[in-house]
């Protein structure tokens, strides 16, 4: 195990307690010690759920190690039955609580409850909160669901969303609209919103969708396996991989031949063919996210938006395998990692001008200079809007195209603001419009000279760094001119150029010198 500030997934019991808050009538007993409440706030905090998650915790104490912590959770538990009343309980320890191997599962089941008690096995030292996720899923799916006779018209389930996903509710609602339109009802939409009963129901359905593999995918095997209902592989993020997806429902649900959704709610393909073309044809993105999220975003911006993907990776490793493959279509090295300083130092070297990453990467870019839109989890608070803002379907394409190219069209905003510098309204001073920045009066130049800033060089700052470069003041007026979201790579690039070079003090020409060397 590794100590780290930030990290991209959470303890499998985090996942098991997704599913349990994404559905109704379920309640997880978790054996724990007193901190791990903690979770909590992750659904009521960052997913702004209007109730606690369905959890009971042991919250166990240092003293009580010396005592019977096996009593206190059989007590724990018979309390959550006799007060939540759950069709069914999950039951599982979280890290600490695995160490003094009480077998939580095995003093469920011994109790008699008159529930279906599902014990889950999750390994928190080998595992992650993704694999937590889809292993929790599947026990629930194995224990509960029955062999059922199928609908008389054609259905199917969608599967694997979860609370605390990246859009997970909104996917959801899209993805069923979609299914719709083509005739197909949706039988049982689970884990998120789904109750015990649903899943006992799963099998009444012709086949399933499912939409996070990352979740959803060890289920689906079981459901394929056991009840013979096959499942889409396809995720339908982009315009691409939506039309893929309907394909692949149509063979699956034994509709026509060609039969096509309707498309009519579909923007993105001549919003990004009516964007300037410069501005966004061959914009070099890096695209770093869970394996499914970060494969599809690639594909959508390489194939729909015409980016240039110079960055791909995944922090999941067990789905590395499809991004190393997809990395050498495009000609990458795939970057598999969940060190979020390898991955801020990959991100550094590849000088993006747009991160398609997770929020982790959003902070990355901060740092950076380097503008980010957010395509997995790990969220953050503004990854669940108010409003419906899916990732999938059409208007989940409509959505990559905003939350993707606003952050670039704010940069041409920033160039014309730098065209008129002069301007008394846009002068470096003001700050950024889109910021709610107030104008103020530009700052005097200096006296005798003519332009605000002296064209000789200045003396080194008495606070710079023995033996760091520093800006003579033209070249760093020069630098003042390039648009602030490419700025910061040039600043970079010239001053990699210049320490090679055993240069110290960075001089007009150097500036022009470094141009022309990263343009050969
Ligand atoms: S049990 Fe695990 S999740 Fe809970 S505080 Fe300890 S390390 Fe963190």
């Amino acid at each position: 195990m590794k100590l780290s500030v930030w990290t991209y997934e959470g303890p499998p019991h985090v996942g098991a307690m997704r599913v349990a808050t994404a559905m109704k009538g379920l309640h997880y007993v978790l054996h724990a010690p007193q901190g791990d409440t903690y979770a909590d706030l992750l659904f009521t905090m960052i997913e702004r759920r209007n109730h606690r998650p369905p959890v009971t915790y042991t919250t166990f104490q240092a003293r009580d190690l010396g005592s019977d912590t096996a009593d206190l959770f059989r007590t724990t538990c018979l309390d959550a039955y006799e007060r939540f009343r759950p069709e069914a309980l999950i039951v599982g320890a979280s890290c600490t609580a695995e160490l003094i191997q009480d077998d939580p599962g095995g003093l469920a089941e011994g109790m008699g409850l008159p529930i279906p008690v599902i014990p889950l096995e999750l390994p928190s030292y080998q595992r992650k909160e993704s694999w937590g996720a889809a292993e929790t899923f599947y026990s629930i799916v194995r224990g509960l669901a029955q062999p059922r006779a199928r609908t008389e018209s054609v259905s199917c389930n969608i599967l694997g969303a979860t609370a605390l996903g990246f859009r997970h509710r909104d996917d959801v609602a899209e993805v069923a609209k979609l299914l719709t339109g083509l005739g197909i009802a949706v039988n049982v939409a689970a884990p998120l919103g789904a109750s015990p009963s649903d899943i006992a129901r799963l099998g009444a359905a012709h086949f399933n969708v499912m939409l996070y593999p990352e979740t959803g995918e060890t289920a689906c095997r079981w459901l394929e396996r056991e009840f013979d209902q096959p499942y889409t592989r396809t995720i339908p993020i982009g315009v691409g991989a939506t039309r893929d997806f309907v394909a692949e429902v149509v063979r699956l649900a034994g509709l026509p031949e060609g039969t096509q959704a309707d498309e009519s709610g579909l923007r993105l393909p001549w919003w990004s063919a009516s964007v300037d073309s410069t501005y966004l044809t061959g914009k070099r993105v890096f695209v770093f996210g869970d394996a499914t999220h970060a494969l599809a975003a690639a594909r959508v911006a390489r194939d729909e938006m015409g980016f240039e993907v110079v960055g791909l990776g995944c922090y999941n490793r067990e789905f590395a395998r499809d991004v190393r493959a997809a990395a050498k279509d495009y000609g990458l090295e795939p970057l598999i990692s969940d060190d979020y300083l390898e991955v801020e130092a990959a991100i550094a070297e590849a000088q993006p001008e747009l991160i398609l990453g997770t929020q982790m990467e959003r902070h990355i870019g901060k740092r950076l200079g380097i503008p980010c839109a957010v395509i997995s989890a790990p969220v953050h608070v503004q990854d669940f809007p108010a409003r419906y803002g899916p990732q999938m379907g059409h208007e989940g394409a409509n959505v990559l195209f905003d939350t993707w190219v606003h952050p670039l069209v704010m940069g041409l905003e920033e160039h014309l603001l730098h065209m008129f510098r002069d301007d008394f309204e846009f002068h470096d001073a003001a700050g950024p419009s889109h910021l709610g920045g107030h104008a103020v009066a530009a700052p005097p130049a200096p006296a005798g000279e003519e332009g605000s800033i002296p064209d000789e060089p200045a003396a080194p700052s008495p606070a710079v760094e023995p033996g760091a470069t520093i800006w003579a003041l033209e070249a760093e007026r020069e630098l003042r001119k390039i648009p602030f979201f490419v700025r910061g790579k040039a600043r970079r690039n010239t001053e990699a150029y210049a320490e090679a070079r055993g240069i110290r003090a960075i001089t007009l020409d150097t500036l022009y010198e470094a141009k022309a060397h990263y343009a050969r």
